[in-house]
């Protein structure tokens, strides 16, 4: 079995590696000249991290990875803190594995630094992919053509496998902007930040912080409304007047942040309506591709590595029936990624409401959580956390599936 990846990012890293482990040949067919990340934080959660360390990262996540000691919903103008929950150590106790803030870049380098170079191929820009009844073309802008007997759409966002075989629709702008910087460890502990992962609420946006690098860096992402037209794309910069407009009335802690922050970026926020299929005979789709999500439950990256372990293990056990593997892929992960992806577009509410009394009846709702659950983990956390992907592809994962979110 012959299999290619279009697209290079953490899904398609996270697929040749589990590929590799299992003894498949692959190729991994990527456009951009080199293999980085832009962009700054990711929140890798303990559903990602075991898979991760399933594919024998675990050291090095350790040494990259930053483990935050909780998440705190706080207000955007006291800064009181409506609900807290446990982060490390407690989750990893409870979860099996850790919770860790890292930096792209970093999480992206250790996974092709485990990838065996032969197995990827840059400047490869795919323009246009086939399937037949024994095997996939993929034609690259170069005039050449790759063979091989399935065809993974790892590319993103804007997948052209997506619209090639599944949905030719155009992804789903929400209107909202995500400002961005990056500040030296010393400027945030200045400004009071501890190691935690921070979700401000205010009407209409919201700003997410945490450490990353080691903890040499602190993050921060600020999402919300923005009329002027700003690009889908990581490397866009901002104006840091600009952004302290967009947070005028907001605690001064945040907007020293913003003040503080050297260079600002800015991203448009968009996602993609949940699909009915991932798959036909022999080409998938995973990660962004096949379920691009908005960010506030932090798992973009996270579903595209439980797709990868899932759809690789799948590969390995099939025995050669490819269509029957890409079945039970799809099987086990469309409904998962599917209830993310809508939990995540329901989350922008929950976190930029601004009616007083819903913003009220939200923060009682927090306050009874605080007080009533004793592990102090809400079902939505639980639900995300506890998946194992091995399980999973076992057909053992019972406790996970009877919860519900
Ligand atoms: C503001 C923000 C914050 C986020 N925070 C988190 C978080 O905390 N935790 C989390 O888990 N997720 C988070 N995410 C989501 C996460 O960034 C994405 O889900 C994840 O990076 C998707 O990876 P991917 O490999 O599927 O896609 P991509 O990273 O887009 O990779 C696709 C690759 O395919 C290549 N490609 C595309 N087309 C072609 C072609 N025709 N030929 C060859 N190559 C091609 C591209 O060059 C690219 O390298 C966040 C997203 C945003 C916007």
């Amino acid at each position: 079995m012959h299999v290619i990846l279009i697209g290079c990012g953490i899904a398609g890293a996270a697929l040749s590696l589990t590929l590799k482990r299992a003894g498949i040949s692959h190729l991994v067919l990527e456009q951009a000249s080199k293999l980085s990340e832009v962009g700054a934080g990711l929140q890798q959660s303990p559903n990602s991290i075991r898979v991760l360390e399933y594919l024998g990262l675990k050291d090095e996540l350790a040494r990259i990875g930053v483990p935050p000691a909780a998440h705190l919903f706080k207000d955007y103008k006291t800064g009181e803190v409506y609900l807290k929950t446990p982060l490390m150590p407690k989750v990893e106790e409870y979860f099996g594995a850790p919770y860790y803030h890292v930096h792209r870049a970093d999480l992206l380098d250790i996974m092709v630094r485990a990838m065996d170079p032969s197995n990827v191929r840059l400047n490869c820009k795919v323009v246009d992919v086939k399937e037949n009844n024994d095997g996939v073309e993929v034609h690259l802008s170069d005039g050449t053509v790759e063979k091989g007997d399935v065809l993974i759409g790892s590319d993103g966002l804007h997948s052209m496998v997506r619209e090639k075989f599944f949905a030719p629709e155009k992804p789903r702008p929400s209107g909202c902007v995500a400002w961005r910087g990056l500040v030296p460890v010393d400027v945030a502990r200045k400004l009071g930040f501890e190691q935690n992962s921070y979700v401000w609420m205010g009407p209409h946006r919201s700003a997410v912080l945490y450490y990353v690098c080691g903890g040499d860096l602190f993050n921060w992402v600020g999402i919300g409304p923005y009329n002027d037209n700003a690009k889908e794309s990581w490397s866009q910069t901002g104006s840091r007047d600009a952004a302290l407009n967009e947070y005028d009335g907001w605690n001064e802690q945040i907007r020293e942040l913003i003040a503080g922050t050297e260079s600002l970026f800015m991203t448009n926020m968009i996602d993609r309506e949940p699909l009915d299929r991932w798959v036909t005979d022999r080409v998938a789709l995973m990660g962004d591709a096949a379920h691009a999500m908005m960010p506030y439950h932090a798992q973009g990256a996270g579903q595209s590595i439980e797709d990868a372990w899932v759809l690789g293990r799948s590969l390995e056990m099939a025995e050669g029936n490819i269509p029957a593997a890409l079945k039970k892929y799809e099987g086990l992960r469309l409904d998962r990624a599917n209830r993310v992806l809508l939990q995540s577009r329901a989350a922008e509410n929950l976190f930029h409401m601004s009616d007083p009394e819903e913003v009220s009846r939200r923060n009682a709702r927090f306050a009874r959580h605080q007080q009533e659950d004793q592990d102090g983990f809400p079902v939505g956390q639980r639900w995300l956390y506890s998946y194992d992907a091995e399980k999973a592809v076992m057909g053992t994962d019972d406790e996970w599936r009877e919860l519900s979110w």
